[in-house]
């Protein structure tokens, strides 16, 4: 009887396993869909800084640059596989990718021998990290505010690993008055020898969609932004955007 007892149980198990089964299936299937993408995402070879995952194929540029504004967004869990501390002066740890990194430092380097002290202050930014600075500012100054100087989270370049603020030593505020020092001449006519361009500037707020910023530069390699600056356009131009 007891033995009659158990078969019982474990069929009825069996039944309620199978329904469950069958009533999920595609959530599981799906799920599993899911986990192998992201799996080949991961494990595909990044061989230039530019070519990553993005959740907008419409970015595709001959120029393979990553483009990143308020149109062309990340994705939530994008966060590149070669970011490393910056070695130069910051007021924090920064993180940058390794090209970028590399290249920031010669510049610090190269504008020390000049006289001229740069400071990092914010580099790579995680989905969530922006998701903190941009609820806190619209919490501080309102939405309008916000969204001229602030990216909403997975529409910051910083979550490139490509892009940095940088202001002075001697000049700390990240305000417009900035542009007034020495320091910030010297990036603006130095730094695209390092790979960098100033990414919002005057005149073209309505096709980068932010203020002037004259702290705020990003990577793009010698080549591109060596033309950038011969032509004068910002990023969006360049890309015919
Ligand atoms: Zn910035």
């Amino acid at each position: 009887m007891a033995k009659k007892n158990k078969s019982i149980r474990i069929f009825s198990i069996l039944i309620l396993l199978g329904a469950i089964f069958f009533i999920f299936s595609d959530d599981i299937i799906r799920y599993f869909n899911i986990w192998n993408n992201k799996q080949s995402k991961i494990s595909e070879k990044e061989n230039s800084f530019n070519n990553i995952s993005l959740n907008n194929s419409m970015n595709n540029n001959k120029q393979n640059i990553l483009l990143v504004n308020k149109e062309y967004g990340l994705e939530k869990g994008y966060e590149p596989d070669d970011l490393e501390a910056i070695q130069v002066n910051s007021n924090k740890e920064i993180l940058l990718r390794k090209e970028a990194s590399e290249n920031l430092k010669r510049m610090f380097k190269d504008a020390e021998k000049e006289g001229i002290y740069l400071l990092a202050v914010s580099g790579y930014r995680s989905y969530e990290y922006q998701e903190d600075v941009y609820t806190t500012e619209v919490f501080n100054r309102g939405e309008e505010y916000a969204d001229k100087y602030v990216a909403k989270p997975g529409y910051s370049e910083h979550q490139t690993g490509l892009a940095v603020d940088v202001l002075a030593e001697n000049y700390t505020d990240m305000d417009i008055n900035f542009e007034n020092t020495e320091e910030c001449r010297w990036l603006h006519n130095n730094m695209y020898k390092y790979g960098f361009i100033l990414r919002y500037i005057k005149g073209k707020e309505d096709i980068t969609g932010y203020s002037y910023e004259p702290w705020h530069i990003r990577y793009v390699g010698i080549e591109h932004s060596n033309k950038i600056k011969e032509k004068g356009v910002c990023l969006e131009e360049y890309l015919g955007k």
